[in-house]
């Protein structure tokens, strides 16, 4: 067989799972990753909490992954946008979309497009320097916030909301919006979710972090604990729905008069629209007896699941929002891997699990149909880009930008301060001609 070569559509950590696993698999292969952003790490860049840095560590091991000689990395190359899924077609003979969720899911009621409703994806982007996210500025006027959903994204804004300064003295997030969150005027923060806190999809160790925080009470009502769990939960959802039913008892009996912010976890509440005119002044719920009542607040953030964007040339499924695919096979030849293969659930590594499948379907694909011919790879895609003035950002250039991050980070005892622009960050990897 001759040497493959393989396009990855996304850095994040499904492509870079998947890359690591097909470097094993096939070590003959040529695998190039290219990224619409001129940095890599996608979801762990720009997803991940930036006060759980641990959880950020994984990102020695995919530059481990991009820094082996059969694996190449081309940022700032928009797949649809630079160059078209044809194109990867003709130079590639293997195809892997690992695009991840980009978009917001939509709630659906009235009042959803008023400004001060922000989807988490948009309110994550923000604080995380994605350069798409940075003009955002969501207004932090407002005493009181709404978190929509129970899963562990509204956790994260919940819990960036609650800390103080100090408390996220050694996070990286950015500096924007470091300042903006010191300023705001958010005292209340209301999480509320549909159903039960037996349905919460909240980790455990995510949750028991409200009450450990400095400024911040987490509040529940212990008249929405239930005292024993609903009938048909799977084993697995039994342990986590009664650890955590144990955790929000112990917030329901705590005292916490004396700080200053509260984190009110609400449950049974279903968002059926939301009110304002210039922008949103409450958001009117249904409870589970139909009982209907309004909260007051000036932002709501819905942290209720993404989408994957379509990608023109490949089949699409809207009402699922990811790429129709039989075990991560959309077509022959075309692959997806990760979040965009099945949906917007489960942590990081779980990735992992994901790309070891994928990357064994291709070997047996590519057992079973050899490629006939050594095809050109990104030695026929560099041309275009080029002739289009695509200013793409290669492993180098990464390094280059890591170091000025890392650099200006340190000067603050902070892991790194993010570039947050696409201008900036081009020029820190030295690809801007300047
Ligand atoms: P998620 O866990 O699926 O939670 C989404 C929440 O939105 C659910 O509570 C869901 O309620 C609710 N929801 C959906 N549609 C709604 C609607 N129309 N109205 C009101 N509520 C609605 O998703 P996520 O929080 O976006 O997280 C994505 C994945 O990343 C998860 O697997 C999560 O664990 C993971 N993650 C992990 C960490 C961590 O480990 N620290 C941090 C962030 C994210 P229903 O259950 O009723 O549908």
């Amino acid at each position: 067989m001759t040497a493959p070569r393989i396009a990855i559509i996304g850095a994040g950590p499904s492509g870079l799972y998947l890359a690591d696993a097909l470097g094993r698999k096939l070590p003959a292969a040529r695998i190039d990753i290219l990224d619409r952003l001129p940095t890599p790490f996608g979801l762990v860049r720009g997803g991940v909490a930036p006060d759980h840095q641990g959880t950020k560590n994984i990102a020695r091991q995919f530059e481990r992954t991009l820094a082996k000689p059969g694996v190449g990395f081309h940022g700032n190359v928009e797949v649809g946008r630079d160059v078209s899924i044809d194109e990867l077609r003709m130079a590639f003979d293997l195809i892997v979309v690992a695009t991840g969720a980009l978009e917001d899911r939509r709630l659906g009621i009235p009042g959803e497009d008023l400004p001060g409703v922000i989807g988490s994806g948009a309110f994550v982007s923000w604080y995380n320097g994605i350069p798409d996210g940075r003009d955002l500025t969501p207004p932090l006027d407002t005493t009181a916030v709404t978190i929509l959903g129970n899963g562990n994204v509204a956790l994260d804004i919940a819990r960036l909301f609650a800390k103080s300064p100090a408390e996220l003295a050694s996070s990286d997030l950015c500096a924007h919006a470091r300042m903006a969150l010191a300023a705001s005027a958010v005292r209340d923060i209301h999480v509320i979710g549909r159903r039960g806190p037996a349905q919460a999809s909240f980790t455990s160790a995510e949750l028991a972090e409200f009450g450990t925080l400095e400024r911040a009470a987490p509040i529940v009502d212990a008249g929405d604990l239930p005292a024993t769990l609903p009938a048909g939960l799977s084993d697995d959802a039994a342990r986590v729905a009664e650890k955590n039913i144990g955790i929000l008892r112990e917030f329901a009996a705590a005292n916490h008069a004396d700080k200053p912010m509260r984190v009110h976890f609400l449950f049974n509440a279903t968002p059926v629209a939301i009110q304002g005119g210039e922008r949103v002044v409450a958001i009117e719920f249904e409870s589970s007896g139909g009982h209907r009542f309004t909260l007051p607040t000036g932002l709501v953030v819905t942290a209720i699941g993404y989408r994957s964007r379509a990608l023109a040339g490949l089949p699409f499924d809207p009402d699922r929002g990811r790429f129709p695919n039989q075990d991560g096979r959309i077509e022959p030849g075309v692959y997806a891997c990760g979040w965009c293969r099945r949906g917007p659930q489960g942590v990081v590594p779980a990735n992992r699990a994901d790309a070891l499948g994928v990357a064994e379907l291709i070997a047996a694909d590519l057992a079973a149909v050899p490629p006939p011919g050594a095809k050109p790879g990104m030695a026929a895609i560099l041309p275009l880009l080029a002739a289009r003035g695509v200013l793409r950002v290669d492993f180098a250039g990464w390094q280059k930008i890591n170091a000025a991050e890392t650099a200006a980070g340190a000067a603050d005892g902070r892991p790194r301060e993010k570039l947050v622009r696409v201008d900036e960050l081009l020029r820190a990897a030295g690809c801007d001609g300047g």
